[in-house]
């Protein structure tokens, strides 16, 4: 079997497409502009890559788009105080605070200040608790654009055998609530899992978020079952700098019935669903409908 690729990249440019038309309806119907806050602390280079295009799509989008960034010595006090003016502003919508925050700073202090209803990382305890109970929340973007390729693909997912290798607070575990919301019968795998080969093997569903390049080959695969890769490693071959995903690409197309890649998979649906957090979460702050298939 020859694996159909899902492409992420296309697939995000249409969620993408559905925001930006939803937020010109808004405007127009309602006077209402969405607008997403970002917060910077300090200058790691791999975040302010993200930085900048987050700032860059959100305003492709038609939304209003503040950056704040800080210095790297920011005390917790004053990044608070500034999470405090951005949960009061009306003209915000989503508060994201990029991760990770310098080491004197505590990453779940900060995050839980973030008001519930604008945190559109879906990463506050609120929002944990509201997925995990099967509530109306806020949902982490990387799962949901899984959920949402998932869901474009199969349409139903009801009963399939899900494997999320990876237990972490923001991939691994939300993921496995989210497929669970939608019927699945669910294993999480992580670093202490027996004989993982063989529970992958089973899956008709999986999700790799480990942040080992290649570490899940072709033939732990079941013939035919649909393979979504969250990693994001950057690897030297051949004397080049590469970009791989959690599972041996080449070796799992040849048994998968589907399957992202990367490049050009779940990473581009991280910021499309980061932009339908904000519209939702503009439309819930106004009492207004929520946009349709753009949240969970
Ligand atoms: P993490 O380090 O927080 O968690 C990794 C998880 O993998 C842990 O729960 C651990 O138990 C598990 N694990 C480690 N070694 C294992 C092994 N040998 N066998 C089975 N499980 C093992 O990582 P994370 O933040 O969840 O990210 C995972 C990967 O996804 C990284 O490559 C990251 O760059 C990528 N990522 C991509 C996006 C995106 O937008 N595409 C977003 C977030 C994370």
């Amino acid at each position: 079997m020859v694996a159909q690729v899902i492409d992420g990249k296309a697939f995000a440019a249409k969620v993408r497409a559905q925001v930006a038309d939803q937020v010109a309806k808004l405007k127009e119907e309602n006077g209402i502009t969405p607008g997403l806050a970002v917060v910077l602390v300090g200058e790691d280079p791999a975040s302010q890559v993200y930085v900048r295009s987050k700032g860059k799509m959100t305003v492709e989008v038609g939304m209003n788009s503040y950056e704040h960034k800080l210095d790297v010595d920011t005390s917790e006090e004053d990044l608070l105080a500034l999470i405090d003016k951005l949960n009061n502003d009306p003209a915000v919508h989503g508060i994201l605070v990029q991760l990770p925050l310098p080491k004197h700073l505590n990453e779940d202090l900060v995050i839980n200040s973030i008001d519930p209803a604008k945190d559109v990382d879906g990463f506050h305890i609120s929002n944990v608790g509201l997925l995990g109970t099967g509530q109306k929340s806020m949902v982490p973007c990387t799962p949901l654009g899984c959920l949402m390729m998932l869901r474009d693909h199969h349409g139903s997912l009801s009963g399939m055998d899900a494997v999320v290798i990876g237990r972490s607070n923001i991939v691994g575990k939300p993921m496995a609530q989210l497929l669970l919301g939608d019927s699945c019968t669910v294993t999480i795998a992580h670093s202490r899992t027996k004989d993982l080969p063989d529970v992958v093997r089973r899956a008709d569903i999986v999700v790799a978020a480990v942040g080992r390049p290649e570490m899940v080959p072709g033939d732990w695969i079941k013939e035919g079952a649909t393979v979504i890769d969250v990693g994001i490693n950057r690897i030297e071959r051949d004397g080049k700098n590469k970009l791989v995903g959690d599972v041996d690409y080449a070796s799992a197309a040849e048994r998968a019935g589907a399957i992202t890649p990367v490049p050009g998979g779940v990473g581009p649906m991280t910021i499309a669903c980061l932009l339908a957090n904000t519209l939702t979460a503009a439309c819930r702050s106004n009492g207004l409908p929520e946009p349709e298939g753009l949240t969970a």
